[in-house]
């Protein structure tokens, strides 16, 4: 138990907090592996009324002025910074980061509450110019309606509020499906909605079985618009059900990020840059470097500074002042990372620090590096989401391009060069949803994240975000005289 009034066991619906009976779901401490808590099983019956509410909602809300939308943005932003440590602390017991990572992610998440507050008073139409005298065009943004929101483990208060920001700022109720191993994060937002006065059903929390309540969003016609981050198999399957009733989708999915380091690089900064975009999160993220590229002039010479950095993080539980290293989510992302580190090994990699359990058991891992990963590896291939980094030798640019673009993903892409030309060339080159140079780390609520190819559709986030949640209309107003 977290002693916490953020901390809610039932399901956030129609501005009330219900139970689901005797089907729960528990959940653990990833650090501790002791049970936390459950929330309820919902299946598509408790999902149709939690649509139900927020179509209610729908309303009401389409009609609010984009101030007082604006403001409730607002009012989340600050709930969740004046409760930023108490909500860091749920975050961190359920999934494992680091304290300070998930303060950050507090912080981050409400900066989009800020950014689409801000955004809902800038959603522009159009006046057209009219090829007819007596006739003028105009066009609007109006709210697609429900949202289904279904969101992943590992930022589980940010991954929801790319969603719910979004969606509240363009006028659209949501329906928010935490992934079921970190719920109490999601359920805090429904304290959040009923301190700062949301309307009821604006914004609702339902855990349960992913089947169930997935497929009601697709089949249900009251949600006009689908918003999934997650693997990419499941966002595939989601994004085929949700064709068949021809919903809106928004698709944040997998990645397989290079991070590469010409010979012309900064080399402290990429080192600091790689330690930032590898291990953060003990490695399970989505932009996360999973190969490291690294020209043979320099090759050597990066490897003696990376492996003497990794080498000195410290492991442990996350509540734990100086831990710059988490457990894993669950058994089978160590399952993961030692398959990883195997293949590796079979294909001539040789491991410089770490390669297996952490000495604290459960789900701790060494943070990992292997020397001469070759593009025939698996983890070459293969999002690995866990703290290990294959680092391969190239030796031109056109050569190391090639690879980097030889994967099915392209969400992000890092790399350090101090050469202008190199860096425009390498930027256009780079098959991506985001690319940053000379830097690791690169989300930010201001710019367009998300991801081209397997990685997915739709950009959450900047002025582009809230293009997903509104329906352009065209209106023709004839009859007006010459
Ligand atoms: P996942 O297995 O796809 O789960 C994500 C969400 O989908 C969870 O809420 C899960 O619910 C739900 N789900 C599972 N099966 C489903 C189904 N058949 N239909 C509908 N929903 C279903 O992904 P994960 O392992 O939690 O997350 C890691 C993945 O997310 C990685 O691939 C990572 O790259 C990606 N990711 C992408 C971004 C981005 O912005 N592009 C950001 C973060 C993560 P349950 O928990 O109840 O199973």
């Amino acid at each position: 138990m977290i002693d916490s009034r953020f901390f809610k066991q039932q399901c956030y619906v129609d501005g009330a907090w219900i139970d689901g009976g005797n089907d729960t779901i528990a959940v653990n401490n990833p650090a501790t592996g002791e049970i936390i808590g459950t929330v309820p099983k919902f299946g598509r019956e408790e999902t149709r009324k939690a649509i139900a509410a927020a179509e209610r909602a729908f309303r009401e809300w389409r009609h609010v002025s984009a101030e007082e939308r604006g403001n409730a943005c607002r009012r989340i932003h600050d709930a969740l910074m004046d409760n930023q440590t108490e909500l860091g602390r749920i975050l961190t017991t359920e999934m494992g980061k680091p304290l300070a990572e998930a303060n950050g992610e507090v912080a981050y998440a409400a900066r989009f509450f800020k950014w689409f507050g801000e955004e809902a008073r800038r959603l522009y139409g159009d006046v057209i110019p009219s090829p007819f005298g007596d006739k003028r065009i105009i066009v609007t943004k109006e709210p697609v309606g429900v949202v289904g929101s279904i969101t992943p483990w590992n930022f589980p208060t940010a991954m929801i509020a790319r969603k719910a920001a979004a969606a509240i700022a363009a006028g659209c109720p949501i329906v928010c499906k935490p992934a079921s191993q970190t719920p109490f994060s999601a359920l805090a937002y429904g304290v959040v909605a009923e301190e700062v006065g949301l309307p009821k059903g604006l914004l609702n929390v339902v855990t349960g079985s992913a089947s169930a309540i997935a497929d009601e969003f697709c089949e249900n016609p009251a949600v006009r618009k689908i918003t999934f981050t997650g693997s990419t198999p499941v966002g595939k399957g989601l994004a085929a059900k949700a064709s068949a009733h021809m919903k809106r989708i928004s698709m944040e999915l997998g990645g397989n990020a290079p991070f590469i380091v010409f010979d012309d690089a900064d080399l402290d900064r990429a080192v600091d840059g790689a330690i930032a975009c590898k291990y953060r999160n003990s490695g399970q993220t989505c932009v996360c470097a999973n190969r490291l590229y690294v020209q043979a002039g320099v090759y050597d010479a990066f490897m003696a500074k990376f492996a003497a950095k990794v080498s000195g993080m410290k492991v442990g539980d996350g509540l734990e002042e100086g831990v710059a290293q988490g457990p894993l989510i669950d058994e089978s992302a160590v399952e993961k990372s030692l398959e990883h580190i195997a293949d590796a090994r079979a294909h001539g990699g040789e491991i410089v620090v770490g390669g297996a359990r952490h000495e604290l058991g459960l789900t701790y891992f060494q943070p990992t590096v292997i020397r001469n990963a070759t593009q025939e590896m698996l983890i070459a291939r293969d999002e690995t989401f866990g703290p290990v980094a294959p680092v391969f030798r190239f030796d031109t640019e056109e050569e190391v391009v090639r690879m980097a673009n030889a994967t099915e993903y392209g969400l992000a892409s890092y790399f350090y060069t101090s050469d202008l030309g190199r860096a425009f060339r390498v930027c256009e080159a780079l098959e991506y949803g985001m690319v940053a140079v000379n830097e690791g780390v690169l989300s930010t609520e201001v710019a367009p994240f998300g991801g081209v190819k397997d990685s997915g559709m739709g950009r959450e986030g900047s002025k582009y975000g809230l293009d997903d949640y509104v329906n352009v209309k065209y209106a023709l107003i004839g009859g007006l005289g010459k």
